[in-house]
């Protein structure tokens, strides 16, 4: 089959995989869509260095075989982490911090493939008229609501989101649904743009290298920048007792401060992965909306890859080539 393969320095397009089996409790999925992520991105940069096998781990597919009869033949969704289900992170329904886990495209293969292996248990059925392009959404979104599962938020305070990115596109919808008074601060003006409807927008400069009082810094920030920089903005703009939630997973360390942390008691939250049924939920209601992917074939990826548009990725059937 085809597939787009990590050797541990480069993305390499081949047509010489085999098609995977399914091991005990996994289901067969032949991939229609799938998405690259920022996470990919940080894979050819070095996140993942032990890493050799099919990147790739946000997607939709259809099931072709399982060990339960009633997914064969569905659209599905699935969940990156797959855990031991026998340790202490798997028994308390912490599988996606399992020391053992295996998590597609970054430590076993992934979706850029024609098909796919995966644990039949992170398998999400898509609501049917829910298109593949909007279900492909269903993981990042997923990760955005992690965030209100972990931190209380009251909406008559204010939140910021730092970053302009997909990432932050999908957090900002999530936390104007709260009503929250919403700041998303960016670099980018073109960018910021696409979260006029439903938040206020700022540049980067008009919150760096300046004193803020109390009454323009923020009760919850949500660093989704991917950048060093966003977290040092994050502790600049956060309230004392505040909340910050850091999203973005990068190669490299950040240098900062963390004595402001106990001085002005600011909680940390870290925050990946989240759940998918409420994330098909707004999908489906079109509660939120993201704009089209663009969508390329799997040999073009060096293209896929350099695109600026809001998503890319790749398409497995004829008719999703825009
Ligand atoms: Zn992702
Ligand atoms: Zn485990």
């Amino acid at each position: 089959m085809k597939g787009l393969y990590f050797d541990g320095e480069k993305a390499v397009y081949r047509e010489d995989l085999p098609i995977p089996v399914c091991g005990e409790g996994q289901s067969l999925i032949k991939i229609l869509l799938a998405d690259i992520c920022s996470t990919d991105r940080e894979i050819l940069k070095g996140y993942r260095p032990d890493f050799r096998g099919i990147m790739g781990h946000e997607f939709v597919g259809r099931v072709v075989e399982s060990p339960d009869p009633s997914l064969v033949g569905k659209t599905v969704v699935g969940e990156l982490n797959e855990g031991c289900g026998k340790c202490i992170y798997c028994r308390t329904r912490r599988e996606k911090h399992c020391l053992s886990r295996k998590v597609i495209g970054m430590s076993k293969d992934g979706c850029f493939a024609e098909y796919m292996t995966l644990a039949t248990h992170l398998i999400h059925v898509v609501p049917e008229g829910l298109p593949p392009e909007q279900a492909v959404f269903t993981e990042p979104l997923a990760a955005a609501l992690e965030i209100t599962k972990q931190v209380h938020i009251d909406p008559a305070l204010n939140a910021a989101v730092i970053g302009d990115g997909r990432l932050a596109y999908m957090i900002a919808q999530v936390l104007a649904l709260t009503g929250i008074d919403l700041t998303v601060i960016g670099k980018h003006p073109e960018k910021l743009q696409m979260f006029e409807p439903f938040a206020k927008t700022a540049l980067l400069p008009d919150y760096q290298d300046r004193s803020l009082s109390a009454e323009e810094c923020f009760e919850y920030v949500a660093e989704a920048s991917g950048h060093e920089s966003g977290i040092h903005l994050a502790l600049h703009i956060v309230r004392k007792m505040g909340t910050i939630i850091l999203k973005s997973t990068y190669a490299g360390s950040a240098n900062i401060d963390l004595s402001q942390i106990p001085v002005n008691e600011i909680t940390v939250v870290g925050s990946r992965c989240g759940p998918f049924e409420p994330a098909l939920k707004l999908l489906k209601e079109g509660k939120v909306s993201f704009p089209d992917v663009e969508l390329y074939n799997l040999k073009d990826y060096e293209k896929a890859f350099s695109s600026h548009a809001f998503k890319s990725g790749f398409s497995f059937l004829k008719e999703y080539i825009h």
